[in-house]
């Protein structure tokens, strides 16, 4: 399988995508409110950058609905402090968000105005894979712009729990993100596990960390996110101690435990079917399906 070729122009350069969570629904629950963990994860991007003058960092805002860019140093074109007001990075990416999350609020309201005749409540989790699509929509990018460029990672610091329908979507990003060896580090700082992070962190070697203490998010970001790719090579960071490998079945995106799979185009169902809905197979008998009708059968002629 062809990958995409590291084209590291120095060891220590990082390119970090970071992937924030503004999801309403869980920020109006969590112990950590939302200003706080700007403030930490604001530190953490001024720390990147300060680390080496050529680092650059891509920050998407991952609301309930959409996704957006909301700051790329690259593009920065005031850096430093201007007449002591906050640093450059602080005051844009603070207004882009700022109109991020106003979008995202009116795209949720008119969502759950034309859902609000008979379906159930609209979904509280948050868009992942549009956000993940689009950090590796710009790793491409990066890929693509010459032979001399840092080797990008993506950081999702999230707190929603997953959205089981978009298991499909996220499952593919992961996979495409391991194809191009872009490791993908979780920092979860929701109350569960989250299975899709962990398994995105498992699958393309990045770091998953659930910190214990949100009081000192800024600790763990620094210490174990900050870290460039050629560094890890030395250091022991934290390995998450079980993954959940439990996949979506395709047909009602629940989690399974157990289910069924098409041997064609290797889709997950929790029921057996007669027909795959997603390549047209068509399938034989469950197995025990099959062993009681031969049981049948053999018992036939005895009675
Ligand atoms: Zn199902
Ligand atoms: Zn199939």
């Amino acid at each position: 399988m062809p990958s995409a070729p590291t084209k590291l122009y120095a060891d220590d350069v990082s390119l970090l995508v970071v992937l924030l969570d503004t999801n309403p629904f869980f920020w109006s629950t969590s112990s950590l409110p939302f200003s706080k963990f700007l403030s930490h994860v604001l530190s953490f991007l001024n720390s990147i950058l300060l680390l080496n003058q050529i680092n650059q960092i891509v920050v998407i805002a991952t609301g309930c609905n959409s996704c957006d860019y909301v700051y790329d140093s690259s593009l920065s074109t005031n850096p430093g402090i201007e007449n002591g007001k906050l640093p450059a990075l602080c005051s844009e990416l603070l207004k882009k968000l700022e109109d991020f999350v106003t979008r995202d609020e009116q795209l949720n309201k008119q969502q759950s105005q034309s859902q609000s005749q008979s379906l159930p409540p609209t979904t509280t989790s948050s868009l992942l894979s549009g956000s993940l699509s689009m950090a590796l929509c710009y790793t491409q990018r990066v890929f693509r712009s010459g032979p001399l460029h840092p080797h990008p990672r993506i950081l999702c610091v999230q707190g929603s729990s997953d959205g089981p329908e978009q298991y499909v979507a996220i499952m593919n990003s992961i996979f495409s993100a391991q194809r191009s060896m872009v490791p993908i580090d979780s920092c979860y700082i929701g109350s569960n596990n989250s299975a899709f992070l962990q398994q995105a962190s498992y699958i393309t070697g990045g770091v998953y960390q659930k910190p214990q203490q949100l009081d000192g998010l800024f600790q763990y970001l620094s210490t174990v996110f900050a870290t460039d790719l050629h560094s890890r090579t030395f250091l022991q960071l934290p390995k998450s101690v079980g993954v959940d490998f439990r996949a979506s079945c395709f047909c009602h995106k629940k989690t399974i435990d157990m289910g069924y799979i098409c041997s064609v185009c290797l889709s997950i169902f929790c029921k057996h079917h007669k027909k795959c809905s997603t390549c047209g197979s068509v399938f034989g008998q469950a197995q025990s399906d099959v062993a009681s009708a031969s049981n049948l059968k053999r018992k036939t002629p005895e009675t």
